[in-house]
């Protein structure tokens, strides 16, 4: 008989894990509480990027490993995965940061800028490729191949695992949800508030980890963020928050006040010091939840390490 697994959970973390299980035999069923739209998973920019998992070294196979999923999954074009450039920019005056995410990314990917070609205030800056994941597209994407496949989706709030005892194999990725689920409150929320302009998809990312300011050309919107507010549980936007954002955007890029403002968003990061990807030992239960701000960097890397655990459990 066919193992029955549970995923709890239909954000990046949950569908990338389905995805990989699907290629295995396995009767999968996704339960979540929301789904696409109504999910953080939508919130996000979303491009490849480490960010914040410094402390988490196992995030560097992740992150790689995430990398080559994208760039074959951009082969097609219906996923809504691009691979575009990126310029990441450090300022003058501040600390050199740990170049560490450059070893991440694959060979010929990065390309210093020379420091003539800067503009006044900046020390550094680099052009990299990296996969561009439009979430609009890419979430019901994947949940229709997994339809394909057999997978069932259910709406269902999980209260408590023993309403999942029918399944020989539970797999959580509840996020934020863990800290009922899980009485985990090491995972916190860390909110992000950005505005959306007319979109110029000709436009590279921009990225500067000091303003902070950040630029996602995707084809709905450019989504011009953001902030990074830890343990704010409230997923609304402040106007001027946003107003800030915009004016940060414009003192560096001030063309891009002939673009429209067509709206604003917030999400919650679901961060935690160490992403929890683990089988939790004497029980049926795999976690893997607590991405923060790089939940779609490390989703398949995180995945294929759960597809391993389910392995073991077998
Ligand atoms: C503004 C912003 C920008 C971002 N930009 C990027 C970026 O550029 N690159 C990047 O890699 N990451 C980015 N992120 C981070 C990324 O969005 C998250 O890390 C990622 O979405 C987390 O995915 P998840 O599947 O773990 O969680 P979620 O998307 O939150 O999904 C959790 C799922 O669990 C379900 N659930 C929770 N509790 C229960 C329960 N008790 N019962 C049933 N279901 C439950 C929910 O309904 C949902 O379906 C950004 C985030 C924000 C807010």
């Amino acid at each position: 008989m066919r193992k029955k697994i549970a995923i709890i959970g239909a954000g990046i973390s949950g569908l990338s894990s389905a995805y990989l299980l699907s290629e295995k035999n396995y009767d999968i069923t996704v339960l979540a509480k929301s789904f696409s739209p109504n999910i953080t998973s939508n919130r996000a920019a979303a491009f490849w990027f480490p960010y914040h998992i410094r402390n988490d070294k196992r995030g560097i196979n992740w992150a790689k490993t995430s990398y080559t999923f994208y760039e074959k999954l951009a082969e097609n074009a219906s996923t809504g995965i691009s691979i575009k450039t990126l310029t990441k920019v450090l300022r003058e005056g501040v600390e050199e940061e740990e170049p560490i995410w450059i070893d991440f990314l694959p060979k010929a990917t990065c390309k210093i800028i020379p420091k003539k070609d800067l503009q006044p205030g900046f020390k550094k800056a680099y052009e990299v490729l990296v996969p561009l994941i439009e979430t609009q597209i890419f979430l019901p994407y994947l949940r229709q191949f997994l339809t394909n496949k057999n997978i069932v989706f259910k709406e269902r709030v999980i209260d408590n695992f023993n309403q999942l005892s029918s399944f020989d194999i539970i797999i959580n990725c509840s996020a934020l949800g863990a800290r009922e689920l899980c009485n985990d409150e090491t995972v916190v929320p860390v909110r992000g508030q950005v505005a959306l302009l007319e979109t110029d998809t000709t436009r590279p990312i921009y990225l500067d980890n000091e303003m902070p300011l950040y630029i996602v050309p995707r084809k709905d919107a450019m989504i011009v963020g953001g902030t990074y507010e830890e343990n704010i549980f409230k997923e609304e936007t402040q106007p001027a928050t946003i107003e800030k954002i915009l004016n940060n955007a414009y003192s560096v890029f001030p063309e891009l006040k002939q673009q429209k403002v067509i709206g604003n968003w917030a999400g919650l990061r679901p961060y935690r010091n160490n992403v929890r990807v683990e089988h939790e030992v004497g029980t049926n239960i795999i976690h893997n939840y607590g991405h923060g701000g790089s939940g779609f960097t490390l989703a398949f890397g995180c995945a294929e390490e759960v597809m391993h655990l389910v392995e073991k459990l077998n």
